[in-house]
């Protein structure tokens, strides 16, 4: 399993790989990777003959107060993981190979990264995710491309962003890997203090004690309003926890809506994300 960093080498092996009629597929990453991650590359051997694992800790998608600086960085673990999984190609361009001196074009995000989730709380995250999301996937120029549904409203924000450029790609959602205790596997997971760790399930379970009670006929803001205050009395400092339409992310209408539970919310200086369908 290769290493590459360049966007010339990843055009060269993935046009060699196209012209023996393989499929392919992309896992865009930002590294430290977990089992989440690994069941990314498990699920696109599935559908492709070909994986590539993008690892890129993309500056335009952390604010000025937010850990680009601190983000955890594991090559020798990532490249232990990958190859076990069976992936044939790491691409880790540096930032400079992605947005070299004289870059000026963003991709500006709308409709499902609008909706007064997480860009209420990080207004510059996904224009910076679909800005290295789009490039990635025309460096790749693959078949499939690999979302975690533990980031719902990113998995929603590239999907739209994909079809809206006429993008080839085809983005696959991937269930999210969970924890025995079902805390969702995160990097951002190896900050939490030992007591910290502790507590953080807890997001799952409110989370899924909410969606019970939305399946039983309770009305789905007032779940979502309980979850909340139940995970404000545990400790946490709660961004959100909102009932949404599963597909559009938009505020729900009517009873037929399909819908999903969602939350972001801080134990200490760690911000965890979580959603789950109903
Ligand atoms: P990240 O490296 O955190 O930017 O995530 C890269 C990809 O892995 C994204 O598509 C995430 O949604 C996905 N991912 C992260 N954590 C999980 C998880 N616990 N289960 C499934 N996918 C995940």
């Amino acid at each position: 399993m290769e290493t590459i960093n360049t966007v010339e080498q990843l055009r060269r092996t993935v046009s060699g790989w196209r012209t023996q009629e393989m499929r392919t597929a992309v896992v865009p990453t930002m590294g430290a990777l977990h089992e989440g991650h690994v069941a990314l590359v498990q699920h696109g051997l599935r559908l492709a003959d070909r994986v590539v694992v993008t690892i890129f800790v993309n500056p335009k998608q952390f604010g000025a107060n937010e850990d680009l600086g601190k983000y955890p960085r594991d090559e020798v673990g990532d490249r232990r993981k990958l190859k076990q999984a069976g992936a044939h190609l790491i691409y880790a361009p540096a930032a400079l190979e992605m947005y070299p001196e004289g870059f000026v074009t963003e991709v500006v995000t709308s409709g499902p990264a609008k909706v007064g989730l997480e860009d209420r709380f990080r207004p510059h995250f996904f224009n910076g995710v679909a800005t290295a999301v789009a490039k990635l996937f025309i460096q790749a120029g693959c078949d499939y491309a690999m979302f975690g549904e533990k980031d719902y409203q990113q998995l929603k924000v590239v999907t739209r962003m994909a079809s809206d450029l006429d993008i080839p790609t085809v983005v696959i959602a991937v269930p999210t890997m969970r924890e025995q205790d079902g805390l969702a596997m995160s990097s951002r997971n190896r900050y939490l203090s030992r007591e910290e760790r502790a507590q953080a399930p807890r997001i799952h379970r409110e989370l899924e004690a909410a969606a019970d009670a939305i399946r039983k006929g309770a009305a789905p803001a007032q779940a979502a309003a309980a979850a909340a205050r139940a995970l404000s009395q545990a400790g946490f400092r709660v961004d959100y926890v909102e009932a949404r339409n599963a597909d559009t992310l938009a505020e729900l209408h009517a009873m037929s809506d399909p819908v999903r539970l969602l939350a972001a919310a801080w134990l200490g200086s760690t911000r965890l994300i979580d959603n789950v369908g109903v």
